[in-house]
């Protein structure tokens, strides 16, 4: 079908939560996508830091072909195959001793959430059942992720909240230490504010929150939906701090697009979910469970890491030589594959992206103010060299 042809239809009946760009995705490889009149795109935006290995990666299509063919469904009743190895992969690689499997972000949020209070709840602790989160974060759509999220705009609407969620500033210590206390059950931040705008810590803020959840009995809860997988150069961009979380939650990459989500933890705290404390039916589904096995062992096998912090370094060189020429761009910044532009007030970044499509380059916001670039983490340096005098005009076209 044509773009304007899948347009029609989906604008008569499929819900309009999406503001959506006039373009129809039919066709993906590696880097590149194609729309519906044949129109070839470098893509940026990876579904939004989700294929990570690019689109339709051979390792990826294989195990899916192949599980198709065997097994796509049983019930967790049972012991899957695909799904204890990737446990055994997670467990391997990270702080993790157990891994619970969902669908989804908030899915895996919403499940860090109640593994938090269970925990407190089950050591007699039901009053301590307090969680707090950072202003401008983002943790999901559900009622309990959305209560946690930073930000009023996505509870506009949706009263009565659940009750013991607050907010302190992003990257500002005291304003914690501030707020944690006897009736803190968790911390729940994201090691890099993704759609709050590629916010970056400073150096040592994340050990002090380690170390204010310590003292007050306080789980530390890491979103690593955006940020892990690989996406700064690491397989979950904490492993560059020095510290654990006793959970984090990861999604988006973990499939390159399949969807799956995982809850990881310590073994003290993982033990308090127990048989019919949590379920979901499709969990670590044979298929899913597959394809985000075969994603991991490329994210290693591939030199994934390796690319990604070489690629971000001449990535933000260049961006830097963008904002020299371009005095709508207030501050580049970014981790890895995870990059924030940062334009000057009155300008919005999703003018820019609009702009950015007619001229076959796919990228996409992180709040009103930030253009954010969050490519496949195997995206070459000639491809990123594509984008710069594109960005560049880009830029220049918009300033008033
Ligand atoms: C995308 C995202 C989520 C929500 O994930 P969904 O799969 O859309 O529910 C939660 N936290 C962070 C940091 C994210 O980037």
């Amino acid at each position: 079908m044509t773009n304007s042809e899948i347009i029609n239809i989906g604008q008569e009946h499929v819900m309009g939560t999406y503001a959506r760009f006039p373009i129809a995705l039919v066709k993906g490889k590696g880097t590149r996508v194609w729309d519906g009149d044949g129109k070839e795109y470098i893509d940026f935006v990876a579904g939004i830091a989700t294929t990570n290995l690019g689109h339709c990666h051979p390792a990826v299509t294989e195990a899916i072909k192949k599980q198709a063919e065997t097994l796509l469904h049983v019930s967790n009743l049972y012991h899957i195959e695909p799904q204890v190895q990737l446990a055994k992969w997670l467990t391997g690689n990270t702080f993790a001793e157990r891994v619970f499997f969902c669908n989804s972000g908030a899915e895996a949020n919403e499940g860090a959430i109640k593994l938090a209070r269970k925990y407190q709840s089950d050591k007699g602790l039901a009053g301590k059942y307090k969680v707090i989160a950072a202003g401008g974060s983002f943790h999901g759509r559900t009622l309990a992720t959305l209560t946690a999220t930073g930000q009023d705009k996505v509870k506009v609407g949706f009263s009565p909240l659940p009750e013991g969620f607050s907010h302190v500033p992003y990257d500002d210590l005291a304003a914690l230490e501030a707020a944690v206390g006897d009736d803190s059950a968790a911390v729940i931040l994201e090691p890099i504010q993704g759609e709050g705008g590629i916010r970056i810590p400073s150096p040592g803020y994340m050990k002090g929150v380690r170390k204010l959840c310590d003292k007050y009995g306080a789980l530390l809860i890491l979103d690593e939906i955006q940020t892990g997988m690989g996406r700064t150069g690491k397989f979950l961009a904490h492993q560059w701090e020095g510290i654990t979380p006793d959970i984090a939650t990861l999604a988006k990459g973990l499939g390159n697009g399949v969807p799956i989500g995982a809850l990881l933890a310590t073994e003290e705290v993982a033990s308090h979910f127990g048989p019919g404390s949590h379920a979901t039916t499709f969990g670590g589904n044979p298929l899913c469970a597959a394809a985000a096995l075969a994603t991991v062992r490329a994210v290693e096998a591939e030199g994934i890491y390796e690319n990604c912090i070489e690629v971000s370094r001449h990535f933000l060189k260049r961006l830097e030589e963008v904002k020299a020429k371009s005095p709508i761009v207030r501050e580049v910044r970014g981790k890895g594959l995870l990059i924030g532009i940062e334009l000057e007030e009155g300008y919005l970044a999703i003018d820019a992206v609009k702009i950015l499509i007619e001229k076959g380059f796919l990228t996409v916001v992180a709040g009103e103010r930030v253009h954010r670039l969050v490519p496949a983490l195997n995206i070459t340096k000639e491809e990123v060299d594509s984008l710069i005098p594109a960005l560049e005009e880009t830029y220049a076209s918009m300033q008033k």
